[in-house]
């Protein structure tokens, strides 16, 4: 058998480019939100999004002030700061533990994380910088939510250090984004991941697979799409159901079928034997393994999942 073909992950494209294992670390701070749930754009967010506006529990734990770019006054920052601090330390020293991890990437995970006042933002990510053996950052965002000021911002920082903008795009198709209740479109998409390659940030788009009315061909078109726009590096996740989003009741009502796990499968490798060699893959799947996941009953099992994804990745020639 012919020798396999090693996929541009992003493990290795992280060692190629420092000589060792770089670790993401994700945060979560309190008060970000986003303009497709606090109503700015639309309200309730992404259907398959669990936010505060259908989930009591996550209702309890509201924090008392949301973030707003155009809201300059932040009384919070300090406890954000902290926080920021608290968590990094805290996976930090248990990624040590566990694999003696050296070197670390911040990841600014959860909601949208350019959707606050700017000294809120640069407040932020600096004392992240700042943290011993943090070599950079990676921010998850939507493409309405950057500007050039905070664009050119990042090129700066990204002079001395590793700045990647992770950008959700999950369709090229409007049919789609309408039906998902994205709040964005494929052009503005377009627009501002390109905007962002011409001014030199490495740029990671994120796409759904299973997404309600998309077929085989339709998913293809959308990697196609991301890969013409020179982006660095992509996240592909099944779509699946959990509790107390908009996608639920679309689900009981019998109206969204999930994606088969083979047809998934067969979408992942199919993109993955057509990327670039330069463009690396930082997920192939997604799962959850509690009582707020519907359906589908394979996205229980990431590890599975990503044994079979290898698997298949083996007939073609792909070592993942
Ligand atoms: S963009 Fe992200 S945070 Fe905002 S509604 Fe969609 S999934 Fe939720």
């Amino acid at each position: 058998m012919s020798e396999l073909k090693n996929v541009l992950t992003i493990g290795r494209y992280f060692r190629n480019k420092f000589g060792e294992k770089i670790y993401k670390v994700p945060v979560s701070i309190s008060g970000f939100t986003c303009p497709n749930i606090d109503g700015t754009v639309a309200k309730g967010g992404c259907s398959f999004c669990e936010n505060d506006s259908f989930s009591p529990n996550l209702q309890e734990r509201k924090p008392k002030f949301k973030l707003n770019p155009k809201i300059s006054e932040n009384p919070f920052l300090d406890k954000q700061l902290a926080q920021l601090q608290m968590q990094f330390e805290a996976t930090k020293q248990r990624l040590q533990n566990k694999f003696g991890a050296k070197k670390f990437i911040v990841y600014f995970q959860s909601f949208t994380n350019t959707y606050a006042p700017f000294p809120t933002l640069k407040a932020l990510y600096e004392k992240a910088l700042s943290f011993d053996n943090v070599i950079g950052l990676s921010i998850g965002t939507r493409t309405d939510c950057v500007t050039d000021e905070i664009l050119d911002y990042l090129v700066g920082l990204s002079r001395d250090k590793e700045i990647w903008v992770e950008y959700g795009i999950q369709s090229f198709y409007d049919e789609t984004l309408e039906k998902i209740n994205r709040g964005d479109t494929a052009s503005n998409m377009e627009y501002w991941i390109k905007r962002s390659k011409e001014k030199g940030l490495n740029v990671c788009g994120h796409l759904i697979y299973g997404l309600p009315g998309e077929n085989q061909e339709m998913m293809l078109e959308t990697f196609k799409k991301t890969v013409a726009l020179n982006v660095d590096s992509i996240k592909f996740h099944p779509l699946y159901v959990v509790k107390n989003t908009l996608l639920t009741n679309e689900y009981r009502k019998g109206r969204f079928e999930p994606i088969s796990e083979e047809l998934y499968i067969d979408t992942v490798v199919k993109s993955i034997v057509n990327l670039p060699s330069n463009i690396s893959v930082q997920r192939i799947t997604a799962g959850i393994d509690d009582n707020t996941l519907l359906s589908p009953q394979w996205c229980r099992n990431k590890h599975q999942q990503i044994k079979n994804i290898r698997l298949a990745l083996e007939k073609e020639g792909f070592n993942y």
